[in-house]
């Protein structure tokens, strides 16, 4: 099935078979790493970084900021 890279709009296949709702995939064009979502049936790309991004303020405020 068709999908599209949410980062840098390459469309690529995955597996159906082999992929399901939730699964990381990784960006033949830029490598980044998706989170496969489904939307009336289709697949759909959603970035990962952005859950990332939040943890990593989380962790760092409390970290590096508090000594
Ligand atoms: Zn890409």
């Amino acid at each position: 099935m068709k999908v599209k890279c949410p980062k840098c709009k390459e469309k690529f296949d995955i597996d159906k078979n082999s992929h399901d709702e939730g699964d990381s995939v990784e960006c033949p064009e830029c490598g980044a790493s998706s989170i496969i979502a489904v939307k009336k049936g289709n697949f759909h790309l959603e970035p990962e970084e952005s859950k990332y991004d939040k943890y990593e303020e989380e962790f760092l405020g409390d970290e590096d900021y508090e000594a």
